[in-house]
């Protein structure tokens, strides 16, 4: 069994404004960007990990359990092959992101 925890490093939160056009109104608004394309209910803690000011009541796109289970059901995937998945994806959001800084940076 593959162990996946989530490191609340934010990065999935963080790129929110490049997924806003290709997400429904009501989900846009509540997610709505800040200039720097994070989700305005991110939230920074003092350990520098990240973590979401609405998680009880954020919308069903952000539930990755809840998705992954329907994923999983609908496509005949195995817990494993999913964990895997999400493991990349997370994976690749996080290189995603530190390109993104890094291009930020540089440009600056
Ligand atoms: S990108 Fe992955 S590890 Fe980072 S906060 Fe999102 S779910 Fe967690
Ligand atoms: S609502 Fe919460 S979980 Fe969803 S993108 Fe925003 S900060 Fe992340």
């Amino acid at each position: 069994m593959i162990n996946f925890q989530c490191q609340r490093c934010g990065a999935c939160c963080k790129i929110v404004g490049e997924l806003i056009p290709h997400l429904p109104l009501p989900i846009a608004a509540t997610l709505s960007p800040l200039p720097n394309g994070w989700c305005k209910n991110l939230q920074e803690s003092d350990d520098g990990t990240f973590g979401c000011k609405i998680y009880e009541h954020r919308p069903l796109i952000c539930r990755v359990n809840w998705v992954t289970k329907r994923q999983m059901r609908a496509a005949n995937i195995d817990e494993d092959t999913m964990l895997q998945m999400t493991y990349d994806a997370c994976k690749m959001l996080r290189q995603k992101f530190k390109d993104k800084e890094n291009d930020t940076i540089s440009k600056t």
